[in-house]
């Protein structure tokens, strides 16, 4: 018996992209990040100038993950014998003219050789002759995607002649599975408008169990899947707050898991968790941010740093949506939120307890998670915007 499927969770699949990048077996290292240059005909040699912008890239990511906690580390990048950061140029056959229509990569692809499209590594490629790049119709300054499931990798796709740095820091990110930041009152380069602030813990956290930043990669076919999704708590109604559980489970252990947006993925809320087969993450967020959605994506991160999302729907009490308020006179006068009371555990009918030995792992600790407070602070933040 499949209870996935009984709870009407669905899985995005990314095959037909697998597809598209026409994966090879190769003999190459794995979970190293390559740097490339297309030059389409005509346009110069951008090579020294990517491969300083890739190692200031590459330092960054070290420091704020020291700043963060983690020590001093960063991403697995590819390297000459000198220690030089390689940078592969493909020559296109093309002006740069030809590659600008639809999406930029689509554009690319046929003359991408193989060794450029290899599993469990990513791919940063730089385009010549470019301000900005298109994808999918929209003309942006870097696009950056990350591969997940059985294989992780990605790639981002950055314009030559436009290189800054922290919109390279962004797209780079991506890769490896970062999504946008939400909060308005920071500037996090993840932040819709990638801004200066470096990453927030969560997403350093994140990155801390990355391949891409570690050496070991055990159980890397095994990812991590939502079990059941709790009904919907309104923890306050006056500031639209919602409560919704998820059981995520995983043979490596759930590290953190995260809620986003349907569509365009960014994140709403986040839980540290404590790398038991099952755990229970607790998301707490302004129904607001779902822009009437109904439902949302599940991202669980497991401590090998395999990581899955899945679409959940939501069943939001109609009394949580938001009401259209007439503009305060006075100032708002915001009251603390209480952290939500734990909820005796229930053992679900639903649970695939006949089938795994997950429920004798030890609960994980009852306490006010840190992500609760952060976002008590987020919550009054968002209602003196709201003014
Ligand atoms: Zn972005």
């Amino acid at each position: 018996m499949n209870h996935i499927r009984q709870h009407a969770l669905f899985f995005i699949t990314l095959t037909a992209l697998l597809t598209l990048l026409g994966f090879v077996l190769a003999a190459d290292a794995q979970f190293v990040v390559r740097t490339i240059y297309f030059q389409p005909q005509g346009t110069p040699d951008k090579t020294a100038e990517i491969r300083k912008m890739m190692a200031d890239v590459h330092d960054f990511f070290g420091r704020e993950m020291q700043r963060n906690g983690f020590g001093f580390k960063t991403f697995h990048i590819e390297k000459d014998t000198n220690a030089q950061i390689v940078v592969h140029t493909v020559k296109g056959k093309h002006p740069t003219a030809n590659y600008t229509a639809d999406t930029t990569y689509d554009a690319i692809d046929p003359e991408l050789p193989n060794r450029f499209k290899v599993p469990n590594n990513i791919h940063i490629i730089f385009i010549g002759g470019m301000q900005r790049i298109n994808h999918h119709g929209t003309s942006a300054l870097g696009v950056g995607i990350s591969i997940f499931g059985n294989q992780i990798g990605g790639y981002a796709v950055i314009p030559a002649n436009n290189l800054i740095f922290r919109v390279v820091v962004h797209e780079v990110a991506h890769t490896f599975g970062l999504q946008h930041n939400l909060d308005p009152f920071t500037d996090f380069l993840m932040g819709i408008d990638t801004g200066h602030a470096g990453f927030a813990e969560y997403e350093a956290r994140w990155l801390d169990k990355n391949h891409y930043f570690n050496d070991d990669h055990p159980n890397i076919n095994f990812v991590p899947r939502v079990l059941r999704t709790h009904p919907i708590r309104v923890i306050d109604i006056e500031e639209h707050i919602i409560e919704i559980k998820v059981d995520a489970q995983s043979i490596n252990g759930i590290h953190q898991a995260e809620i986003a947006r349907y569509g365009d993925g960014s994140i709403l809320d986040t839980h540290f968790l404590h790398a038991n087969r099952i755990e229970t993450a607790v998301f707490q967020f302004n129904v607001n941010f779902l822009r009437g959605a109904t439902r949302a994506a599940v991202r669980a991160l497991d401590t090998h740093g395999n990581f899955w999302i899945q679409q959940i729907d939501l069943d939001i009490p109609p009394v949580a949506f938001f009401e259209p308020e007439p503009e305060p006179t006075t100032p708002l006068k915001p009251e603390p939120l209480k952290p939500a009371k734990p909820e005796p555990t229930q053992p679900d009918p639903n649970d695939e307890k006949a089938e795994t030995d997950e429920k004798s792992e030890p609960e994980p600790e009852k306490q006010t998670p840190r992500h609760i407070k952060a976002h008590r602070k987020f919550i009054l933040l968002w209602a003196k915007l709201k003014r």
